[in-house]
């Protein structure tokens, strides 16, 4: 396929706000193409969602790969840059100047955008950055009217034309079922009907369980153009990774009982982080919770599966924290989160960190295990767990059956250091992704929120070199949208010594910059703080519709994708709760 076809698909996308008219673009589009990379281009990749690899190109390569296609000079584009706010669009300008004096242009296929971006991205070595320049140029030289634009955008892995998991997902529905099941879409109305309402919701609930269970648009695409069997049964596949299951909060655990029902899971809430362990006979691979791959962070973790999980081919999720070698007591979990960005001395860095791995679910034993209820999973995990202390243990875990005998498992839990308590309904099948409520969370502080960065504010005076005010914001998941909450600038610190420094959100946040104007700029939504704030209050301020009060950065949070930030919803509720406790 040409690559200009699929740039006047993005144009359609991003020239409507209409979520049903999106649906009704790309829908029309999966119909039409089974091409595997022109199926992740639209979303905007190059590796399928399960996959850890990123691009990895700053802005400022970016930049350079302009400079080479175009012959314009570092200022010009980044005055071009400044006056359209943002790099896409300068790009545009500038190569449709120089495309304009070119007379045969080759016109340029996806597959070779693909191609390139996919090489880009698996360059490694020295002297790789000219060479990541000059494929990325190469791109740019031959890109037509409106071309470059989302070439810069695909490389800065931010499309901006509003596609959401949502949308992708009902998308493959009406592509594939909706004829069957006759469904209708009135533009003018901007109205949906479906005839077969049943088996239409059936199908949906097929290819979003299909793309929970795989993680690969792609292939889930494949799976719904043969029909709802090829979407039945879908196995996990070892080394493959899932996306984790999250936990809402409960207020406190009277309301967590409330939600997740008697008799309760009541297991500790360590303090660490979260790794999906994943072992295939010989080979085993380690992810975060963003679906990173940090084997080779954790040789310590690596070996204590191997010796000491029984069986060949699992998928297990875990807690691990850091314990401090002399006193065997929890350490803060800043101090392991040093270990997931170790690239040398890793050795050196375990002995002086140690990790006890807490098991605490398991989604696969040799088949999938995620629609078995969560107490038999427990008993598989404990079957083929041989605990070794201080290394590898299951998570403490207390049936209860009263709001009493909760409080006494999460008195017991915060005694002995960790964060809390969670709470886990005994039938629930595990769920990929979805907040659905099958476990809660219960920590004393209850109203903290977490969010991501969009946009900063350079300081004054002495802060003038670096961005001093933050402007964060939560989910939309409905969309996929930020929605802007508030602005943080205190909890920071001047010296890097003394914590998380604006000098260090600086260096974060500037290679993420796609806009700037005045004193303010706008970046890829990436870096995660946790906040705590005085109230939550109404206000026409921001997006979200709501503004935080006295806005405080509590901590950074490395370990969390601007995906996972906390919702529209989460925050209602905590205005909603807020109220309650008010009045
Ligand atoms: P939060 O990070 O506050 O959203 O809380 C959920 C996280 O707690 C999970 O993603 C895990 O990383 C962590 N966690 C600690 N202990 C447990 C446990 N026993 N069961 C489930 N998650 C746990």
């Amino acid at each position: 396929m040409k690559y200009a076809e699929l740039v006047g698909v993005y144009e359609r996308l991003e020239g409507t706000a209409k979520r049903l008219e999106k649906t009704a673009i790309l829908s029309e589009f999966l119909k039409n193409v089974s091409d595997e990379k022109v199926l992740l281009l639209v979303q905007g990749r190059v590796f399928p969602n399960w996959d850890p690899r990123e691009l990895g190109v700053a802005a400022k390569l970016l930049v350079k790969a302009v400079q080479v296609a175009t012959g314009a000079s570092l200022e010009k584009i980044e005055g071009v840059w400044m006056e359209k706010g943002d790099l896409g669009l300068a790009a545009d300008e500038l190569v449709g100047k120089k495309t304009q004096a070119t007379l045969f242009r080759e016109q340029l296929s996806c597959a070779k955008v693909f191609d390139n971006l996919r090489k880009v991205a698996e360059l490694e070595g020295e002297g790789v950055v000219d060479r990541k320049v000059q494929l990325i140029a190469e791109l740019l030289s031959s890109a037509g009217e409106g071309e470059a634009k989302y070439i810069v955008r695909t490389v800065l892995q931010e499309l901006r034309i509003g596609l959401g998991e949502g949308t992708i997902r009902d998308s493959i529905v009406w592509a594939f079922f909706g004829e069957k099941y006759g469904a209708g879409y009135d533009a003018e109305k901007n109205s949906f009907t479906v005839r077969e309402q049943d088996k239409y919701g059936a199908a949906a609930a097929l290819v979003q369980d299909a793309l929970d269970r795989l993680n690969d648009v792609v292939e889930v695409v494949q799976r719904a153009r043969q029909g709802e069997d090829a979407l039945r049964g879908v196995e996990l596949v070892p080394l493959r990774p899932v996306k984790v299951m999250l936990y809402q909060k409960a207020l406190n655990v009277a309301n967590a009982l409330e939600i997740v029902g008697v008799p309760a899971a009541a297991e500790f809430k360590y303090d660490g982080f979260r790794l999906q362990i994943h072992r295939d006979g010989d080979k085993i691979v380690l992810f975060t919770r963003r679906l990173e791959d940090v084997t080779a962070q954790f040789p310590d973790v690596v070996s204590v599966v191997r010796k000491n999980i029984k069986s060949a081919r699992v998928i297990i999720d875990a807690e691990v924290v850091g314990v401090d070698p002399v006193s065997g007591k929890y350490l803060p979990f800043q101090n392991i989160s040093q270990r997931i960005k170790r690239k040398y001395d890793i050795g050196e860095l375990a002995a002086k960190f140690p990790v006890e791995v807490n098991v605490f679910d398991i989604l696969f034993m040799e088949k999938s295990l995620i629609d078995v209820p969560f107490e038999k999973r427990r008993m598989y995990l404990k079957e083929i767990t041989e605990e070794l202390p201080g290394a590898l243990k299951l998570a403490e875990q207390t049936m209860v059956n009263t709001v009493e005998e909760g409080e006494k498992v999460y008195a017991r839990a915060l005694e002995e250091g960790n964060e809390g308590l969670m709470m886990k309904n005994v039938q629930a099948m595990y769920k990929p992704g979805s907040r659905v409520g099958f476990g809660v969370k219960v920590k004393p502080t209850m109203d903290t929120l977490e969010v991501a960065v969009v946009g900063a504010e350079w300081g004054e005076g002495k802060r003038g070199a670096w961005l001093a005010s933050f402007i964060v914001a939560v989910r939309d998941p409905e969309s996929g949208k930020f929605l802007e909450i508030g602005r943080v600038g205190t909890g920071i610190k001047e010296k890097s010594e003394e914590g998380t420094s604006f000098e260090q959100l600086t260096a974060l946040l500037l290679p993420l910059k796609t806009e700037e104007s005045g004193r303010e700029i706008r970046v890829i939504p990436k870096v995660v703080m946790e906040v705590d704030y005085e109230e939550i209050q109404a206000s026409k301020a921001y997006s979200s519709g709501f503004a935080l009060r006295f806005p405080r950065m509590v901590r950074l949070r490395e370990d969390r994708a601007a995906g996972e930030v906390s919702t529209i919803d989460d925050v209602r509720r905590l205005a909603g709760a807020q109220r309650g406790r008010d009045q």
